[in-house]
C-alpha cells in the first residue's frame, strides 16, 4: 500500500489510511469528543480545533467537543469537506504543526469508542436480490421466490433506533413468542434462532423538510457516510410475528454498528456499475452513473475463548437497489429524513453459498451445519458467541476500510 503522503505511521493493510479519515466519537481520560482515525491513532479534532486550525471553516470550536457527530454533520458538505481537506493538509504537509504534537493524537488502543451519531430514526431495506430470493425460497415458493413488488420497490420497514449500539456492546438473547413446529399455540421462551444480518448502513447528512422528496440526482448530497451494520435477528420470533405488518420484536432487541463513519467521498474511487434492473424502474427511481460500491465484506464467529472462523465473504457491490434509489423512495411520499438517521441496506448476500450474509441462509433455515475451526458447528448463534463483521475497499493504490463491528450474544436474562 502506498501511504507516503502522511507522516503518521500507517501499518501495512491498515483500514485507516490518509485516503479514508473516518469520523468517530472517542473518549480517554477526558470526555467523549470527535476524532478521526489515522493508522493506529486518533486525531483529536477537539484539540486541533482548540489550536485554531478549523477557525476559518467552523466558527464554533465546541462543535468538535460534542458527544455525537450530529451537529458537525449538520454543518453541511461544503464545511465538512473543507474540514476534511484541512485534516489532509495537517497530516501531510511536511511543516505541519501536527508533527510531533502528542497532544492532538490518541492511541486507538487507549480509547473507548462511542455511538457516533444520535440516531433519530432507522430504516432497514431488503435490497439484495440474492438474499430476498433465498428467503423467498425457504419460506414461500421456490419457483416464485420474489414477491411481485420486489423488482419495482426498494422494500423496507421502519426499524428501532433506540436499540442501535456501538461495536463491542453485548446483547442478551431475546425472549419472545415462538410457534413450535406442528403446534397450534405459541410458547414464550428465549429465541433458539438468534442470527446476524450482514449489512451496510448510511447516515443522513442533510435534512429534507416534510413534504419535499429528494430525487436520485440530489440524493448523494444527503448522504454523509457509511458504517457496517449488524441487524441482529431472532428468526423464530420473527417468523411468528411478521405477518401482516413485518418485523417487530425479532429485530428490535438490538442492532450493532461500527464506530467509524467513513465519509462517502472516501469511497469515490470504488464506485461500480450496479446490476441491470429488469423490468425498468419507475421514473422517480431512475439514476445514472456508477452508484454501487466495491466494498469487501466478511463475517466471523468466535466461540467463548475460541478462535474465529470466517463464515461469510460478500461484497456491497451486489446490491440490486442502490442508496440513491433507497433515499429517493424513502422520501417520495414527502417523508422527512433528519441528520443522523440511518438507512441500512438489508442483508448483503452474493450468488455463492459462501457469500450468504446470514446464518438463516448459510445453514439454509437450520438444515445445514456450519463447521467452526474448533470442531463445533452452528446453525444459528449460540450464547457467548461473538460475531464480527469487517468491511474494506481496496484497489492497487489505496485502501479504505471500516474497521469492524463486533457483538457477543449473552444468555437470555432470567
Ligand atoms: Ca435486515
Amino acid at each position: 500500500m502506498t501511504n507516503t503522503k502522511t507522516f503518521i505511521p500507517i501499518p501495512e493493510n491498515s483500514d485507516f489510511t490518509i485516503h479514508n479519515l473516518p469520523y468517530g466519537i472517542f473518549s480517554d481520560k477526558r470526555k467523549p469528543r470527535i476524532g478521526v482515525a489515522i493508522g493506529e491513532q486518533i486525531l483529536d479534532l477537539a484539540a486541533v480545533a482548540r489550536l485554531g486550525h478549523f477557525d476559518k471553516i467552523v466558527k464554533d470550536r465546541k462543535i468538535f467537543q460534542q458527544a455525537t457527530l450530529n451537529d458537525f454533520i449538520a454543518l453541511g458538505k461544503v464545511k465538512t469537506n473543507a474540514v476534511r481537506a484541512q485534516i489532509i493538509k495537517l497530516l501531510t504537509s511536511p511543516r505541519s504543526p501536527m508533527k510531533n504534537n502528542k497532544r492532538v493524537l490518541v492511541a486507538q488502543a487507549n480509547a473507548k469508542m462511542h455511538l457516533p451519531v444520535r440516531v433519530g430514526d432507522y430504516t432497514d431495506f431488503y435490497s439484495s436480490i440474492e438474499h430476498a430470493t433465498n428467503v423467498g425460497k425457504m419460506f414461500r415458493d421456490p419457483a416464485n421466490a420474489l414477491l411481485p413488488n420486489w423488482r419495482h420497490i426498494p422494500v423496507g420497514y421502519h426499524g428501532r433506533a433506540s436499540s442501535i449500539v456501538v461495536s463491542g456492546t453485548p446483547l442478551h438473547r431475546p425472549k419472545g413468542q415462538v410457534l413450535p413446529k406442528g403446534a397450534k399455540n405459541p410458547v414464550f421462551q428465549p429465541s433458539a434462532r438468534v442470527d446476524f444480518e450482514l449489512e451496510m448502513g448510511f447516515i443522513i447528512g442533510k435534512e429534507n423538510s416534510l413534504g419535499n422528496p429528494v430525487s436520485t440526482k440530489k440524493a448523494e448530497d444527503h448522504i454523509f457516510g457509511m458504517v457496517i451494520f449488524n441487524d441482529w435477528s431472532a428468526r423464530d420470533i420473527q417468523k411468528w410475528e411478521y405477518v401482516p405488518l413485518g418485523p417487530f420484536l425479532g429485530k428490535s432487541f438490538g442492532s450493532s454498528i461500527s464506530p467509524w463513519v467513513v465519509p462517502i467521498e472516501a469511497l469515490d474511487p470504488f464506485r461500480k456499475r450496479g446490476p441491470k434492473q429488469d423490468p425498468k424502474v419507475l421514473p422517480y427511481l431512475k439514476y445514472s452513473g456508477k452508484q454501487n460500491y466495491d466494498i469487501q465484506l466478511e463475517v466471523g464467529i468466535t466461540p467463548k475463548k475460541g478462535k474465529e472462523t470466517i463464515v461469510c465473504r460478500s461484497n456491497f457491490k451486489f446490491m440490486y437497489w442502490n442508496m440513491l434509489q433507497q433515499l429517493a423512495h424513502h422520501t417520495v411520499n414527502g417523508c422527512n429524513l433528519r441528520v443522523g438517521d440511518i438507512l441500512a441496506s438489508g442483508t448483503i448476500s452474493g450468488k455463492e453459498e459462501s457469500s450468504y450474509g446470514s446464518m438463516l441462509e448459510l445453514s439454509w433455515a437450520g438444515s445445514k451445519k456450519i463447521k467452526l475451526s474448533d470442531g463445533s458447528d452452528r446453525v444459528f448463534i449460540k450464547d457467548h458467541d461473538t460475531v464480527t463483521m469487517r468491511a474494506f475497499a481496496e484497489n492497487k493504490e489505496i485502501r479504505v476500510g471500516f474497521g469492524e463491528v463486533t457483538g457477543t450474544i449473552l444468555p437470555a436474562k432470567k
